[in-house]
């Protein structure tokens, strides 16, 4: 390291020690910099060949206002996206307001009454519980008299194929499948696994829709879900495809049929995909989309960073430190409160933005236990922004992804350490292993 770079981490607050232990494990990882390089040069120049393909202007980036007819930089946009993931269509508006929002709008434009929803990967996301009425919630899907089925994932995390055989009927009419662990601890799905698993389904029930719940994936490889067989791949604008800029939004690309029922649940009847006006959305949109690739990548260096760190700490990671990446969330286990709490006041103290608050854990509507978390954002809430969070109850597992810039996302990993060996959670002289 520098000298001058030294000295700021010390003005920081970083101690020599400290900084001398992070950046002998950065210097260890010089071979996955390589090939996390080599993924956002390909992804960088996807986009920008979706992007020149379709003729995007500088009237593209205007907008418009009141109902939105003929808006040339939301369709030219929608037309980007579907190249970029190889569809026929997609829907990328400020009006579907997150990720949870764009994935109901999904399941509830192309399911009918009667119909069944199958996940073979087990549970969904948290906030999919309502959307379903796996906990009972107004305006679920199973108050319109959709039902819903689920096939776990095998202890070893694989796909239980048997029962997933079992449970496609004649009612079943989309299945939902999550890319990323989410909160959990199963593994993230690669993009090849989700292939194998589209493949199996399709071979029963060939006219089966097959969603993926995209979320924190987005770039993370080459291929994208719809590039193995997805009919529809669904995201959240604040994550990884919106880089960072983009300040709401979800979007879904897939079969014209899946895109054009959600444009009329999303709007209306009748007036579908034809208005929506997109305000002064659509500049971040296509910026944060250019730059997305390379935001992706700065969020795995740190997440991959964070895991070498702890790893060798002698701290369980999942992913551990050498796993391929299919997302970018790292969880760490330190099996107490205050690991988890050092943890999260750690990355809010590397903050741009309120990172001279302390995040203290609360009773948050929703969750069981108390819940801690460390976000000094630019967009309120991103979670493609550094940031962290954990449920204060055992295994306590910290829960951290992001980072615009790999720079920061080491800085924030470098204040973790610092604030854990302040604590005396790490042990006196960690700086002694042998790495
Ligand atoms: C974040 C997330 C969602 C929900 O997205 P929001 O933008 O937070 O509403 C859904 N599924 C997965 C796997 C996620 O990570």
């Amino acid at each position: 390291m520098e000298a001058l770079t030294e000295k700021m981490y010390q003005d920081m607050g970083i101690d020599p020690k400290v900084c001398a232990y992070g950046e002998k494990i950065w210097d260890s990882l010089k071979d996955r910099w390589a090939e996390i390089d080599a993924l956002s040069e390909y992804n960088q120049m996807k986009v920008i060949k979706a992007m020149q393909k379709n003729k995007v202007s500088e009237a593209c980036l205007l907008g418009t206002t009141g109902y939105g007819y003929n808006d040339l930089g939301r369709e030219t946009l929608e037309r980007v996206y579907a190249d970029i993931f190889h569809t026929e269509n997609a829907l990328v508006r400020p009006q579907s307001t997150c990720g949870t929002h764009a994935l109901a709008l999904a399941l509830m434009s192309n399911l009918r009454p009667g119909d069944e929803l199958l996940s073979p990967v087990g549970k969904p996301y948290d906030t999919l519980e309502e959307v379903i009425g796996i906990r009972p919630s107004r305006g679920s899907l199973k108050e319109y008299g959709i039902s819903y089925r689920q096939v776990d994932l095998l202890g070893d995390g694989g796909f239980d194929f048997e029962a997933i055989k079992e449970a496609i009927n004649e009612k079943t009419r989309l299945v939902t499948i999550q890319r990323s662990k989410g909160y959990q601890t199963r593994p993230t799905l690669s993009v090849e696994r989700i292939g194998e698993l589209i493949a199996f389904i399709k071979k029963i029930k060939p006219e089966v829709i097959c969603m993926v719940d995209n979320c924190y994936g987005e770039f993370t490889q080459e291929m994208e879900p719809s590039d193995v067989g997805a009919d529809l791949v669904v995201g959240s604008l604040i994550k990884n495809p919106g880089g960072g800029l983009a300040p709401i939004g979800g979007y879904l690309a897939g079969k014209k049929e899946c895109i054009e029922n959600a444009a009329c649940r999303l709007t209306s009847p009748g007036l579908g995909r034809e208005v929506g006006a997109s305000l002064h959305a659509l500049g971040p949109f296509y910026q944060g989309l250019f730059l997305a690739p390379s935001v992706t990548a700065n969020a795995l260096k740190a997440a991959i960073f964070a895991a070498n760190v702890y790893e060798s700490l002698g701290f369980s990671v999942v992913p551990n430190g050498k796993e391929p990446r299919y997302d970018i969330i790292q969880a760490v286990t330190f099996g107490n409160p205050e690991g988890v709490i050092a943890f999260c006041q750690g990355i809010q103290q590397a903050a741009p933005v309120d990172g001279y608050v302390t995040p203290e854990p609360w009773d948050m509507p929703g969750y069981d236990s108390p819940v801690i978390m460390a976000a000094g954002a630019f967009v309120s809430g991103s979670s493609i922004e550094l940031s962290a969070d954990g449920p204060i109850r055992p295994p306590y597992s910290v829960y951290f992804q992001g980072g615009l810039t790999w720079q920061h996302g080491k800085f924030g990993i470098m204040k973790t350490l610092q604030k854990l060996v302040e604590k005396g959670i790490i042990i006196k002289d960690f700086d002694k292993r042998n790495l």
